[in-house]
């Protein structure tokens, strides 16, 4: 039988409650940036429709309770967190708005989707996640529950997985998932990161490479190209989840580093070259970027959707998902 293509590229997850809060006029995290996200992807006919997926069902208090704390979750959920917590979120009185909790359920979802999907596909990218500063009693810098630690823990539970590897180039260290997963084996996490970047007190990941201020793009890519692939060979995931925050862009309003459009492209590239090449499905993730212009933070982005769907194409994963 002559097989078919059910995808022209990798499965897309997006969900319009990812922008849907409201935070005060100029507040740094740009929250109608995934909406901008999904958007681009679509006018930039980087994918077609048929490739999106939304997520339909939000995680329950069990889920989420296999990371936080149920005091966390319920208070979170509730919508009676304490002045304190929300303080360290950064999000003001709209940690406490209906809206943001169906937000942040709604992104784990998403999260969760994208590593379902990657596990079927080999490759899947979500258009938000990567909250990876949450702890399992408290949000932190623009996080409020640990998505990609809830979906490994999820994924390992389910018995779905043995190994998971959480590579986080986001360019603020991923101290939530580092903490959470301290003395875990079954999860590697490996965070590349600007080492004069939040927080200010970091976290021990099983593999931390902290960057100087201005590394630039040959630089990094040499140490990427050092680190991730022994610890794909070495540890054997059978799942990479993938923050590629773009807040390493020599443009960010936050970040230190000093990557051009080009450098990030080409990391995109790599870090799935890398693990495809190896066997191994990833679930990418946009992670972090500050600019006050949506429109440039939301291309940024989707450099990640764009190597995808390169990858996609190289490694020829549609054929090998046909039908
Ligand atoms: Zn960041």
């Amino acid at each position: 039988m002559q097989s078919r293509r059910i995808f022209t590229g990798p499965p897309i997850v997006y969900h319009e409650a990812y922008s849907a809060p409201q935070l005060p006029a100029g507040h740094r995290f740009p929250m109608g940036v995934f909406r901008r996200i999904y958007e681009t992807l679509l006018e930039d006919g980087l994918i077609t429709q048929e490739q999106v997926h939304v997520p339909s069902k939000l995680p329950c208090k069990d889920t989420l309770q296999l990371v936080h704390t149920a005091e966390y979750v319920d208070s979170f959920t509730q919508g009676v967190l304490d002045e304190a917590r929300m303080k360290r979120i950064g999000f003001g009185e709209v940690s406490r708005s209906p809206v943001l909790i169906e937000r942040t359920l709604s992104e784990i979802a998403g999260t969760l989707l994208t590593a379902r999907l990657a596990l079927q596909h080999g490759l899947a990218c979500n258009t938000a996640g990567g909250t990876h500063h949450a702890f399992p009693a408290a949000g932190s810098g623009f996080c409020i529950l640990n998505d990609l630690a809830i979906t490994a823990a999820v994924l390992l539970h389910e018995g779905a997985v043995q190994r998971v590897l959480i590579l986080d180039l986001d360019v603020h260290q991923g101290d939530g998932t580092a903490f959470i997963f301290k003395g875990e084996p079954r999860v590697f996490t490996m965070s590349i990161h600007g080492e004069g970047n939040f927080p200010a007190r970091k976290q021990r990941s099983d593999l931390d490479v902290p960057l100087p201020d201005g590394t630039a793009d040959d630089d990094y890519l040499r140490v990427l190209g050092e680190m991730l692939p022994p610890v794909v060979s070495c540890f054997q995931p059978d799942l990479v989840l993938y923050d590629a925050g773009v807040d390493t862009h020599k443009d960010d309003s936050l970040g230190k580093l000093a990557l051009t459009d080009d450098g990030l492209l080409r990391r995109e590239l790599q870090v799935l070259d890398t693990c495809l090449a190896a066997g191994t499905p990833v679930a990418g993730y946009v992670g972090g970027g500050y600019s006050p212009d949506l429109d440039v933070l939301a291309r940024r982005h989707t450099l990640l959707h764009k190597a995808a769907a390169q990858m996609w194409d190289s490694y020829e994963l549609g054929s090998k998902n046909a039908v």
